[in-house]
């Protein structure tokens, strides 16, 4: 499975904004864009550009695929399916995108981000139902019991992240921090998805 390898923090910095991508280093003073908040290369510090509509709409969907650690092909793939959904289409998207294993392993903070969450799971550190899932974008149906199988409970790497865990309670997941395990309680509504997006900009952007 191809996969995005190239600096993280390059990627905040081109979008303008913190990602959240390399887990608690993002909340420390090393974290790149708190140091360089301009965009990367030669002239990044000088780049005033005016941005066109369609350039803001790319930079929304960007953004949001970076977000997620989607590829281009896959992230059009989960439009197609939101747009044969019913209801909003931007909704749809973020939904469809909240409930990959990968971000919800993410989520439920036994991971420090969503990179690191992929890796876990592709390690083979997860179950759902008590079947072990090692694909990252396998989509966590509501009332999944996604958990920690038994042999891995006693690595550090998940009591670690959940005790530096950015603490998101939220109210679509039930987390046993005891027992290692969630649940996915319901599909989340838009309000509750902590994500800064416009996501009407993507729908915009792919409707051309
Ligand atoms: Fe983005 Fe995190 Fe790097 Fe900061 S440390 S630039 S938030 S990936």
């Amino acid at each position: 499975m191809a996969r995005y390898t190239d600096a993280n923090c390059k990627l905040c910095r081109r979008e303008g904004e913190k990602l959240f991508l390399k887990g608690t280093r993002c909340l420390s003073e090393k974290c790149s864009f708190e140091k360089r908040a301009y965009a990367p290369g030669q002239h990044g510090q000088n780049m005033r550009r005016k941005v066109s509509e369609y350039g803001h709409q790319l930079r929304e969907k960007q953004k949001v695929r970076r977000v997620y650690g989607v590829l281009e092909r896959q992230f059009r793939n989960y439009f197609k399916k939101a747009e044969q959904k019913k209801g909003i289409t931007g909704a749809n998207l973020l939904q469809l995108l909240e409930c990959r294993m990968d971000n919800i392993v993410y989520r439920l903070g036994f991971a420090p981000s969503r990179k690191a969450a992929r890796q876990l799971v592709r390690h083979r550190h997860f179950n759902v139902n008590g079947r072990i899932v090692d694909i990252p974008s396998y989509s966590v149906r509501v009332n999944d019991i996604i958990r920690v199988k038994d042999k891995s409970k006693s690595l550090d790497v998940f009591h670690i992240a959940l005790k530096e865990s950015r603490g998101e309670e939220l109210v679509w997941l039930r987390l046993n921090k005891a027992g290692l395990e969630g649940e996915l309680l319901e599909i989340p509504k838009r309000e509750d998805i902590p994500i800064p997006a416009q996501e009407q900009l993507i729908v915009e952007l792919y409707s051309k």
